[in-house]
């Protein structure tokens, strides 16, 4: 085991069967784990057969226990973060021992897997290309609202967490704030209960209302009209790209289609035809 590192390591959403092999020889491997709560993740731990030294490491507690797992690190001590589920640092405990860590040149390591906004996203049929994860909204009607106008014009699909009791309030200030586009709601990912409502922020909204939202979700909204006038139209971005003479073909279209929202496939073709026709 390589010593004086601090992982960051992902655990699953809800399915067991989410978790990497790497975490599981890790997590049994290491000095300490870090966990959000210790309680929680000792059902993980025990499931897979590994025990550790474990110690907690939540928002209320980190300047005294993130004290403690440097120290463990500056003794060359091999170091485990993990949080009640999915990524660590995203929306969880972990930013502010990670920071430190790097201020101090102790070697961090990621061990990617599951979180809920990029599962939520890959399976939406929103624009993938480009997106703003932007964290659970303030729970304040006012402040909601407000945050909302401030990520309104941003390209790319909008991912938002939420708890399940303020999901409706939230779907109608998007819909006031950000008026009647393409929602998603992803519900309770990888567990029984899975289920994506997709619709117009209205149906969504309508289908939200017959019944009591249970379990975890994720909001996303499609990039509203703003965001898609001001991206460049894909004939000028190729031009612009060829022009340089630099890039391949496949390289052209792969820009162009982050550039100006469109499939990468959209953009090959296109920038084969341009190719082709000599202009
Ligand atoms: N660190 C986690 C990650 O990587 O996704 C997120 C932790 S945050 C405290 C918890 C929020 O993530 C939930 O309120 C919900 O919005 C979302 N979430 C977590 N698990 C989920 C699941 N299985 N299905 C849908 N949303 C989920």
């Amino acid at each position: 085991m390589t010593v004086a590192t601090l992982y960051i390591i992902a655990t699953p959403i809800g399915n067991l069967e989410d978790i990497t092999y790497r975490a599981v020889r890790i997590l049994g491997e290491v000095d300490l784990i870090a966990a959000e709560d210790t309680r929680h993740s000792l059902k993980l731990l025990n499931h897979f057969g590994i025990s550790k030294p474990l110690t907690s490491y939540f928002d209320h507690n980190q300047q005294f226990k993130g004290e403690r797992i440097l120290n463990a690190l500056r003794q060359g001590k091999s170091v485990a973060l993990i949080s009640d589920a999915g990524t660590p640092c995203i929306s969880d405990p972990g930013y502010q021992l990670v920071c430190d860590a790097v201020a101090e040149q102790i070697k961090v390591v990621p061990v990617p897997g599951a979180c809920a906004a990029v599962a939520a996203l890959s399976a939406s049929g929103l624009p993938t290309d480009a997106f703003t994860f932007a964290g659970f909204p303030p729970s304040r009607q006012g402040k909601r609202r407000t945050f909302l106008a401030g990520v309104s014009d941003l390209p790319g699909t909008l991912v938002l967490y939420e708890a399940p009791h303020r999901l409706l309030d939230t779907l109608t200030d998007i819909r006031e704030v950000l008026g009647e586009r393409r929602v998603i709601v992803a519900r309770e990912l990888s567990k029984i209960y899975e289920e994506f409502i997709r619709g117009t922020a209205s149906e969504v909204i309508s289908a939200v209302s017959q019944g009591i939202v249970r379990g975890e979700v994720v909001i996303l909204v499609a990039p509203g009209e703003a965001a898609l006038q001001e991206t460049e139209p894909l004939e000028q971005v190729l031009r612009r790209l060829m022009a340089g003479g630099a890039l391949s073909i496949k390289d052209i279209a792969k820009q162009a289609a982050i550039i100006s929202g469109v499939s990468r496939s959209e953009a090959y073709a296109e920038a084969l035809k341009l190719k082709n026709s000599g202009d």
